[in-house]
């Protein structure tokens, strides 16, 4: 058996060190240059590879191709694999083939981080034996080398999904299925939703697909489709025999013999998208069995990662909150929807083929004005021109931050939530997200300097 693994960053290493450890042939290619920590790891462990090229032929030669999740498929390289039928596979599905563990897979456009930081949160504390991966922290192959887990929670996106077969969620959770990664797609929403919906093609009866009940397209697709698994609904307006809503101001969680009510206010993160993402992981650890006290145990001690609807100071009365995370157009509509203020609204960026319909309303009654932060913001300008009474335009940051400043008034939330992705000016979003909180943080200390 010859596995070439096609990408040497935190999943394409993941995947060399199982298959290295499981004994198999291994070479990794990567076109770009490798990190110098996964060079070092993968010098360590006696692992072929190259790098800033790709040797097509050696290529070929494999009985089994992984791909890391961040390589487009739409190149001559994988055509050559098509065709001679090598099979592609994600690193997901990969390292699924050498654990015993279960599984709770999420995934979805947006709360995907979110969802799988604070399941794995509640599980931990309430004593499971449990580990993260995915998109989030040390990858899902690399942790499989030494299976200690009983548990794994993985954030899984799409582009892992796509090269998913026999990956098999004993919990998935399928948060919602919005326009993202359009350009990937085809520009077809339901090629979008095929993707996401891999997560559940191997899954059994037994198995519970825990999923947002007021999407259209979810109900769809799952009608479509006639899975045999056991469907767990969460909802914001009705309220499911089995599955997750809200009964006035109280979370009601009800499924696998277990009947959770948590008052809202005991939820760590704010606003209707992380009332959702709340019971949905909530929902996954009934599916495991975790009792109600020790959930809410867990609730008091979460944290959530940085960039998604996160506070980072107050100036002059003004709140700056970055959500920097936001790169399409459905997390701006709940980032705006969690605040009453008056909001001073930052976006713009590369735009992934956004259609700003679904939040001009919101945007309407909310924003007092718009600041443009991005190399082009023809389509934003378009758009909102003659909707929102003030529109700026800025490439600098610690501008930005001023402008907020200035055209903010005590009580005013300054918010960072894009739309759109960040390469134009950023290297990612984490770093307009770090850049923003600096340049708030710098301000208020000269603030005080004054
Ligand atoms: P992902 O990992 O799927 O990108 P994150 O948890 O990192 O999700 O959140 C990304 C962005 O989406 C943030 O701006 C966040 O505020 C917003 N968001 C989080 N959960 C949801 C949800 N359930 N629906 C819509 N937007 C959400």
């Amino acid at each position: 058996m010859k596995i070439v693994v096609l990408g040497g960053g935190e999943s394409g290493v993941g995947a060399a060190l199982l298959a290295r450890a499981k004994g198999i042939d291994v070479f990794l290619s990567d076109r770009g240059v490798l990190d110098d920590t996964y060079r070092q790891t993968l010098l360590a462990h006696g692992i072929d590879f190259e790098e800033s090229q790709h040797t097509t032929e050696r290529i070929l030669d494999a009985d089994e191709v992984v791909k890391s999740p961040g390589i487009p498929e739409k190149t001559e390289l994988f055509a050559k694999l098509a065709a001679k039928g090598i099979p592609v596979i994600s690193e997901i599905e990969f390292a699924s083939r050498y654990t015993n563990a279960r599984l709770i897979a999420i995934t979805g456009s947006n709360g995907k981080t979110t969802t799988t930081l604070l399941t794995h949160h509640l599980l931990k504390t309430a004593g499971w034996n449990v580990g993260l991966a995915g998109n989030v922290g040390d990858s899902f192959a690399k942790q499989v080398v030494h299976d200690t887990n009983d548990y794994y929670v993985l954030e899984v996106s799409s582009f892992q999904l796509d090269n998913c077969y026999a990956f098999h969620p004993h919990v998935a959770i399928l948060l919602n299925v919005t326009p993202d990664h359009l350009d990937r797609y085809e520009y077809s929403l339901r090629k979008y939703a095929d993707s996401k919906f891999r997560i559940a093609q191997a899954m059994t009866a037994g198995d519970s697909l825990i999923h947002y009940a007021e999407s259209q397209l979810i109900a769809e697709e799952l009608d479509r489709r006639q899975l045999p698994v056991r469907q767990v609904p969460f909802s914001l307006v009705s309220a499911p025999e089995t599955g997750a809503y809200l009964a006035g101001e109280e979370l009601v969680v009800r499924s696998n013999g277990l009947h959770y009510r948590v008052p809202r206010e005991e939820l760590p993160i704010r606003g209707d998208h992380n009332l959702l993402n709340a019971m949905a992981a909530m929902l996954a650890c009934q599916a495991v069995g975790v009792e109600e006290a020790r959930v809410r145990e867990g609730l008091r001690t979460f944290k959530n990662a940085p960039h998604r609807l996160e506070d980072v100071g107050e100036i002059n009365g003004i709140r700056f909150v970055n959500d920097s995370k936001a790169t399409n157009v459905d997390s701006v509509f709940y980032a705006l929807g969690s605040f009453q203020s008056p909001i001073i609204w930052i976006a713009g960026g590369i735009d992934k083929g956004n259609d700003y319909a679904q939040i001009e309303a919101l945007v309407k009654e909310k924003a007092k004005a718009l600041i443009c932060l991005g190399k082009d913001n023809e389509k934003l300008k378009a758009f909102f021109g003659d909707k929102i009474p003030t529109i700026v335009e800025t490439q600098d940051i610690r501008e930005t931050v001023a402008k907020g400043l200035e055209l903010g008034q005590a009580g005013d939330v300054v918010l960072l939530s894009p739309a759109c992705a960040s390469f134009d000016l950023f290297r990612n979003y984490e770093d307009r997200g770090d850049q923003f909180r600096e340049a708030v943080l710098s301000m208020i200390n000269e603030q005080f300097a004054d």
